[in-house]
């Protein structure tokens, strides 16, 4: 199982990740947690990455494709599944990051898009930094990375419609009832992401299915 995760800041792609990687025992690639790796211990590309982070920016494309790259390599030798959370974040890198997994006949099965309202992502937000203190957890920070999410990162959701890999869950719900809901939906589809060419499958919208049988 090849797993995207998109989704914006706050929605639980860390959480969502790390269940759906412990449950295919698959790989979980975090770009956010490589890159505060990398700055924790100040290395070359955490010194240079650092700025970006604090403000809430993007890093440049070339150092996360870089490092996705890399991951995907490792991901193949392993046994060829993965779960990559945090990449792509643009139009740029949704592109590149196809043509770097089709080299590697490793291209994404599912682009799993978590939908949280924005005022309970702020929330979410905020109630982590009070935590974490995390340097990117501040409320102007925390607003201005939700922009970036809306303006750059939430157009390629429908890419992945096009595509016909786009599955969208409702993530306003606790963590373990999303995770279930994923779990399922991911083992439901594994027929058809082994047999059913790319191009004869439809987006799925699970966003619905929380109201319509309310404990999922
Ligand atoms: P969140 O989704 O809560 O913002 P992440 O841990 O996924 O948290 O990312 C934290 C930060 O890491 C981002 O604000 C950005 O600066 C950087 N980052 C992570 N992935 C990418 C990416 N694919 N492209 C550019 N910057 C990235």
């Amino acid at each position: 199982m090849r797993v995207l995760l998109i989704a914006p800041p706050g929605a639980g792609k860390g959480t969502q990740g790390a269940i759906i990687a412990a449950h295919f025992d698959i790989p979980h690639v975090a770009t956010g947690e490589l890159l505060r790796n990398h700055v924790a211990r100040q290395t070359e590309l955490g010194r240079a990455v650092k700025e970006h982070l604090d403000r809430g920016e993007l890093v440049p494309d070339g150092v996360v494709l870089d490092m996705v790259k890399q991951a995907v390599i490792d991901a193949k030798e392993a046994g060829g599944g993965y779960v990559v959370d945090g990449v792509p974040r643009n139009m740029a890198q949704a592109r590149a990051l196809y043509e770097i997994c089709r080299a590697l006949d490793m291209t994404a099965n599912v682009a799993l898009h978590l939908k949280v309202a924005e005022e309970e992502l702020v929330r979410r937000l905020l109630a982590r930094a009070a935590l974490e203190h995390r340097s990117d957890d501040t409320e102007d920070v925390i607003r201005h990375r939700l922009e970036v999410y809306r303006t750059l990162t939430h157009p390629i959701v429908d890419w992945y419609a096009e595509r016909g890999i786009l599955v969208s869950v409702d993530a306003m719900r606790p963590p373990e009832r999303v995770g279930r809901q994923i779990l399922t939906a991911l083992e439901a589809m594994r027929p058809l992401v082994d047999y059913v060419p790319e191009h004869a499958r439809r987006p799925i919208d699970l966003t619905g299915l929380g109201a319509a049988f309310g404990s999922i």
